[in-house]
């Protein structure tokens, strides 16, 4: 096929629930790729010589490599390719923000143009793979004499053990909580991200010779000076961002009606009936604040509502996550943030508003909010949900001394994710403050070299495969 008819073949769109369904369950919206609308849309690719998608991705998958191969009808062998680099490609191709990542680098999607649809393609390979019942892991290795500790079971976590257990290296993974997968579990809706995905992925870190304990908190239950005193020869530590960043208003702690973007949804995903009340405030642009929103929807609250103090154009949400939370009815109030919350009798009834417009550009490129003054108005409402960041918890360095960045991220070498601690390495949302699965899945391949150069006894800057270049991202 010639670039120009490549170039006017369009982009196939997925088959999804009507909002109007979705709303009423936590099944998944997005239907896969058939597989003659996935052959079409891998026809999209050029090619590109110098491809920019792969330096998109933040794992740096071979995507031109498998797209050929999966048009060429090799599913099993475009599969593989995948696999050469990612840990897993079935959740990062449900959950990455694509279009910031290999699909905002794709030449096609350049201008007006719309960019192939790399997310869709690997997630075709992968139910490929699946029902046509084909081992989705390669063969472990036999396991060697020195053992891992990893703290926390996300996607940084689990990625460490995935490399490490394919090297012959046994790991444990301790997770505080009752199930693992991290944010992907307790953050991230299974109308997003089906569990039986996720479920799939520790099967076969199981399967792989991986130990598994939950309900274990270091830094309460065990110390990470436990840890190495029962024989752990290195330790990964992912514990990631889970302590919401709070606004900072008078009695934001102690009002029935608020409720943390992070702390809702983990109460929800543990099986919790929560009932925010009909009427729900939610603070905050991010992918957190749109879970919230749509959660609370199937939760029953009829009138849900987003406050963001920047405009559209700022909004760090993914795109395709916005437009399925206004397909989904909830309005996004622009240019404006809470500044006080009035109660009676210790419940919330009303939040005071302020209006903003956008002044100079700040530190991270985004124009700053600015007050307009006298701007103040009210919305009554049930529930106010602030979801604006979230910060490291710290409880699993009780009784060590490691280095931390100014706001409470670990400080790592930048290429090793080795910390102060000779034997600890950091990576993920605790070394990159809160950010995206895949960015975990790469660190935590840096730090799964690292820790085997470590154990080896070698120089870790030296003959390395992979290097943390998070300066890219
Ligand atoms: C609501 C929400 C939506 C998101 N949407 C997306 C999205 O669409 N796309 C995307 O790419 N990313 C998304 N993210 C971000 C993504 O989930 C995270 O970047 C990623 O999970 C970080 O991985 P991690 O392994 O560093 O940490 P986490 O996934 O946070 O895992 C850390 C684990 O450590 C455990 N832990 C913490 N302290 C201890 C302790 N002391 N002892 C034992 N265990 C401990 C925690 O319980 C947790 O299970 C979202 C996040 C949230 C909250
Ligand atoms: S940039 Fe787009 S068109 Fe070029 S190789 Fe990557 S996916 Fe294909």
């Amino acid at each position: 096929m010639k670039a120009k008819e490549r170039m006017a073949i369009a982009r196939q769109m997925p088959v999804e629930m009507t909002p109007q369904e979705r709303v009423k369950n936590f099944d998944e919206i997005v239907e896969g790729y058939s597989e003659s609308t996935a052959i079409l849309e891998a026809e999209r690719c050029l090619q590109c010589k110098k491809p920019t998608c792969i330096k998109g991705c933040p794992i740096h998958n071979n995507i031109p490599g498998f797209i050929a191969l999966l048009r060429e009808k090799k599913f099993e062998d475009a599969y593989w390719e995948l696999r050469k680099t990612t840990s897993m490609p079935a959740i990062c191709s449900r959950v990455c923000p694509h279009e910031f990542q290999c699909e905002g680098s794709c030449i096609r999607g350049k201008g007006k143009g719309q960019s192939v649809a790399i997310g869709m393609l690997e997630r075709f390979l992968v139910d490929w793979m699946v029902s046509n019942k084909k081992a989705l892991h390669t063969e472990c290795a036999l396991p060697g004499d020195k053992k891992v500790a990893i703290i926390g079971s996300g996607p940084a976590g689990m990625t460490v053990a995935y490399w490490l257990s394919h090297k012959g290296i046994p790991c444990t993974i301790f997770e505080s909580l009752p199930v693992y997968g991290g944010m992907l579990t307790v953050g991230i809706p299974a109308f997003r991200l089906p569990r039986d995905i996720i479920n799939a992925e520790f099967d076969a870190l199981k399967s792989c010779g991986v130990t598994l304990e939950h309900g274990v908190v270091i830094g309460k239950d065990k110390t990470i000076e436990d840890l190495k005193a029962e024989g752990y020869d290195a330790i990964f530590n992912g514990v990631g961002a889970h302590a919401s960043r709070k606004l900072g208003l008078d009695d934001e702690e102690n009002t029935e009606g608020v409720l943390h973007g992070v702390d809702y949804l983990r109460r929800i995903n543990l099986g919790e009936d929560l009932d925010l009340g009909k009427k729900v405030v939610v603070v905050g642009g991010g992918n957190v604040a749109i879970d919230v929103a749509r959660t609370a929807l199937r939760y029953g609250s009829k009138d849900v509502f987003i406050l963001y103090r920047r405009s559209r154009e700022e909004m760090p949400a993914s795109p395709g996550e916005i437009h399925h939370l206004q397909e989904e009815g909830v309005n996004i109030e622009f240019l404006a943030a809470p500044v006080k919350i009035h109660s009676e009798n210790g419940k919330l009834t009303k939040v005071e508003c302020i209006r903003m417009e956008l002044g100079e550009p700040d530190d991270s490129g985004r124009r700053r909010p600015v007050i307009q003054e006298n701007s103040n108005f009210m919305i009554e409402a049930d529930s106010i949900v602030p979801a604006i960041s979230q910060n490291v918890d710290h409880t699993a360095d009780e009784g060590i001394d490691v280095d931390l960045m100014s706001w409470g991220t670990y400080n790592t070498d930048a290429q090793t994710l080795q910390t102060s601690i000779e034997y600890m390495f950091a990576g993920g949302d605790n070394v990159l403050g809160p950010q995206t699965a895949a960015k975990a899945v790469f660190q935590g391949k840096v730090a799964a070299e690292s820790i085997e150069l470590y154990l080896q006894g070698k120089n870790l800057k030296e003959d390395r495969e992979f290097v943390c270049d998070q300066i890219d991202w």
